[in-house]
């Protein structure tokens, strides 16, 4: 089964789909502000994950 990534629309293994936990808000909120028709539910790619995590920590 694959996974679409609704962040960068690359097509991924299942495995390599990340669902943020609700005590990462402020990375879902990141996420909404630039992508407000993503569905949190729906997760992100590994790789989105990460870029976030580093936005959000440069940004410190
Ligand atoms: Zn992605």
């Amino acid at each position: 089964m694959k996974f679409i990534c609704p962040i960068c629309n690359k097509e991924l293994p299942r495995e390599l789909r990340v669902i943020i936990p609700h005590t990462e808000r402020h990375i879902i909120d990141t996420i909404k502000e630039e992508h407000p028709e993503w569905v949190g539910k729906n997760g992100v790619c590994k790789k989105c994950y990460d870029y976030y995590i580093k936005e959000l920590n440069s940004e410190r």
